[in-house]
């Protein structure tokens, strides 16, 4: 072929790594996402084996996935937002509410932190473990049940992110943060839309930012809907 671009053959694989690489830099970093070790987490996971293969050419689009049983995987940008909000620090221990495909605890197992993530729907629960086993997240521990109510046994977190929308800060979740700084990312709001909270626990004392609006499925179980 002489000059001009090469048309992608049939049935060829994109150049996932490119792709991720465009991701982070336009979709992340372009919308003010500044943590370097942030950047480089999103930019080592496959996000392309985190979703349903007939959606895997879309999967560094801009833009949440159907991954099944109604549930999404989040948008690349509002995951990187949300683990930059917890200030996470190497070694940390960290509860996801909402496992869903995976994806956002295998973000935060690239910064080295020891994880817990609880999923209600034990088939997306079972499928994110295997998926997470067979790329090598073995810090990553997946529980099925309802996570709205936190895991006390595995309590005091150093963050708690909950990646569905619930009515209120779920009381048990507070409870759970380490005292000396411990911090919760939670989408708050009603069913459709919600605003990302980040609250701060500092001994009995707990400060909340907003930081801005959001969309998310809800938190169902019994500190959700
Ligand atoms: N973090 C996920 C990822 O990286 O793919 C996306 C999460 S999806 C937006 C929200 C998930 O929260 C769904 O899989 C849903 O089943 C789950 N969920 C909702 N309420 C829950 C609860 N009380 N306990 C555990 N999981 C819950």
């Amino acid at each position: 072929m002489t000059g001009g671009r090469r048309g992608r053959v049939p049935g060829e694989q994109p150049d996932w790594e490119l792709l991720r690489r465009r991701m982070v830099r336009s979709q992340i970093e372009g919308r003010g996402v500044r943590d370097q070790r942030v950047l480089e987490a999103l930019g080592r996971v496959p996000r392309h084996l985190f979703v349903p293969a007939i959606s895997r050419r879309s999967a560094y689009d801009d833009t949440p996935l159907p991954i099944g049983h109604g549930q999404t995987i989040s948008q690349p940008y509002m995951v990187a937002l949300m683990t930059e909000a917890l200030c996470l620090r190497p070694g940390a221990k960290v509860l996801e509410v909402g496992t869903g495909s995976g994806y956002q605890a295998a973000v935060l197992a690239e910064l080295a932190c020891e994880v817990h993530t609880v999923e209600c729907i034990p088939a997306l629960a079972e499928a994110a473990r295997g998926r997470l086993l067979a790329l090598g997240y073995n810090q990553v521990r997946v529980h099925s049940t309802d996570g709205s109510p936190g895991l006390p046994a595995e309590a005091p977190f150093a963050a708690v992110l909950v990646t569905a929308g619930g009515p209120r800060v779920p009381e048990p979740l507070r409870q759970q943060l380490a005292a000396d700084g411990g911090v919760l990312v939670i989408p708050v709001g009603n069913r459709l839309v919600q605003i990302l909270l980040r609250v701060t626990r500092h001994g009995s004392e707990y400060r909340e930012e907003d930081l801005g609006g959001c969309r998310f499925v809800p938190l169902v179980g019994e500190e959700g809907w």
